[in-house]
């Protein structure tokens, strides 16, 4: 990285200096706006600028510096070379990442990050704003980024994605877009919501919780400041679809959004993209533009008298910011850990106040309820979980990509007849079914439909359509090392079921990898496993140890103890 000159530094001072001005009247809020600002004009945040903006945005220094060492795509030093940030999720490390990584290279600093969110293109890594899929040096010094994820099945969430063409608002009108949100402004909110519960939409960003039911409580609160959210911070191991989405057809999550808002009452809303896509936040961003010139955001929206604000805001490396409540702690401008529930959001959310924050793909559902009717979109899905649904489909797959199903079927018949079974002519190791969160089933469990009741009955969650194949070739040791690693890193540290059961459990899974296990490590992984899914206090803690768990129930040759 080139060290700016005198001159480019009064400039990038100046730069700095007019971004600080126009937000410095929101304060705290805007804390990681700033800073994200700051590291990419300098390349780092020094004490001098951290100080600075601690001042404008009338934070204290602890804070601001507690901030920025709570999201790793920040740094306090400067970057003397470009940096190279590999994915380490299981079907990169799978894929070659940790290979790839151990290649010295001068020029580059190289660091390891949780996932990319590019499974299907494994083995990943971003070079600057870069994203490389299918890694290689060639790759990388020609900086030729990723392809479109490829789509699959029967098309109706992404009917409309066309990478060839991308995101318009002429296209979007022309196809009857924002025409469900005239409709429907028309409407009371108590029968907007009362259609999507009966619906029966269920959040698509891995709880699976009655979208109705959240939004109901939301609309009851008494508050006349509400909020909502699009949680875009698509961040799960394995997961990809929300990106696609977010690039393909972006105005339908807006129509989504935006009917939410108006069924109870907000006026302000965010969308939260993870800091890894910066494509998909310069697209929003344009996208929002175009809506908000066009009179389909801001005030008197379609002149119905409603009025609502949408902005965009970054992560900056924290998977912990998935979580409903640790994002609106980095909203706020606050190191994203977790709060306890109750209260819940929808009484008290987003800066204290009753928010609906659900995911890109529910927001997505939302406008072909009231396009295509009730009774409609009930004939597809499941009983229990309506709607079409996508899955992301990665590792040892002829035709990794997102698989848009709108009938149940089986894993079996998702891999073999839709992805074109394996590559190879090794056989199925394992799967990891529903990302790191989830668990590893073996190839004599592939007649598991894909629905979320069945799959809750063999004791899985289809969580946020994450599924990663892994052949007899792979090393699972080093897998399951990877799964540990993760969660190490990603835990936020604020209960110590998962602050000190993640360490030890990577700890073990290294001495595994290494072949080093003494004896006593199986149990010690056992009882730390169920001590976080037991006692910690949210879904990170609670999930971080059932994947290793399954494969010591499906694996037990691959964890050798050694007698002492
Ligand atoms: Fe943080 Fe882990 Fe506790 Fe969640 S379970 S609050 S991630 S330490």
């Amino acid at each position: 990285m080139n060290i700016p000159s005198e001159l480019d530094q009064v400039e990038l001072e100046d730069k700095l200096g007019s971004f600080l001005a126009t937000i410095r009247d929101q304060g705290r809020t805007m804390l990681l706006p700033a800073l994200i600002e700051t590291q990419k004009l300098f390349g780092y945040i020094s004490k001098e600028h951290a100080s600075k903006i601690g001042k404008d945005l009338k934070v204290p220094l602890a804070d601001v510096t507690g901030v920025i060492e709570f999201y790793s795509m920040l740094s306090t030093l400067p970057v003397k070379k470009p940096k190279l940030r590999v994915c380490s999720s299981p079907v990169c490390v799978a894929q070659g990442a940790n290979q790839f990584m151990e290649q010295s290279r001068e020029d580059y600093s190289i660091e390891k990050v949780a996932c990319l969110g590019l499974c299907d293109q494994a083995p990943a890594l971003m070079s600057g704003d870069i994203q490389i899929g299918q890694a290689s040096w060639e790759k990388i010094i020609k900086k030729i980024p990723i392809s479109f994820p490829n789509i699959y099945g029967d098309r109706i969430l992404t009917k409309y994605i066309n990478p060839e063409t991308g995101p318009s608002l002429e296209k979007y009108l022309e196809r009857n877009g924002f025409r469900t949100l005239e409709q429907v402004l028309t409407s009371s909110p108590k029968e907007i919501i009362a259609t999507i519960k009966s619906s029966g939409l269920k959040g698509r960003g891995g709880a699976g919780f009655p979208t109705g039911l959240k939004w109901e409580g939301a609309a009851q609160a008494k508050d006349d400041t509400k909020y909502i959210i699009c949680n875009a911070d698509e961040s799960e191991p394995g997961t990809f679809k929300d990106r696609a989405l977010l690039l393909g057809d972006p105005f339908s999550i807006i129509e989504g959004i935006l009917i939410a808002a108006y069924a109870i009452g907000a006026t302000q809303g965010y969308l939260y993209i993870r800091g890894e896509y910066p494509d998909v936040h310069s697209v929003i961003q344009n996208v929002l533009s175009q809506a908000l010139e066009a009179g389909y955001l801001g005030e008197n929206i379609l002149s119905k008298g409603f009025n609502f604000h949408l902005e965009v805001r970054s992560g900056a490396g924290a998977y912990i910011c998935g979580e409903e409540t640790a994002l609106f702690e980095s909203i706020e401008g606050k190191r994203g850990f977790p709060r306890i529930k109750p209260p819940f959001p929808t009484t008290h959310g987003l800066f204290g106040k009753p928010t609906v924050i659900n995911n890109v793909e529910t927001f997505a559902n939302v406008p072909i309820i009231f396009s295509d009717g009730v009774e409609s979109y009930k004939n597809i899905g499941s009983e229990s979980v309506p709607g079409p649904r996508l899955f992301s489909l990665s590792g040892d797959i002829s035709k990794p990509g997102i698989y848009e199903v709108t009938q149940p079927i089986t894993l079996k018949e998702l891999i073999f007849e839709k992805a074109g079974g394996l590559p190879s002519d090794s056989a199925i190791k394992g799967v990891l079914f529903g990302g790191a969160a989830g668990k590893f089933i073996g190839p004599e469990s592939l007649d598991l439909l894909l629905t979320e009741e069945e799959a809750r009955s063999k004791g899985l969650s289809l969580g946020s359509g994450a599924i990663m194949v892994f052949d007899q070739r792979r090393n699972m040791k080093e897998v399951i090392a990877s799964l540990g690693n993760f969660f190490a890193h990603e835990s936020c540290g604020k209960c110590y079921p998962c602050q000190l059961g993640t360490q030890r459990q990577v700890e073990i899974l290294d001495r595994n990898l290494n072949g080093g296990m003494i004896s006593g490590d199986i149990s010690r992984l056992k009882d730390v496993g169920w001590t976080m899914t037991d006692a910690s206090l949210c879904g990170l803690g609670q999930t971080a140890g059932l994947a290793v768990l399954s494969a010591l129930d499906l694996w037990p040759e691959i964890f050798n103890e050694k007698e002492l």
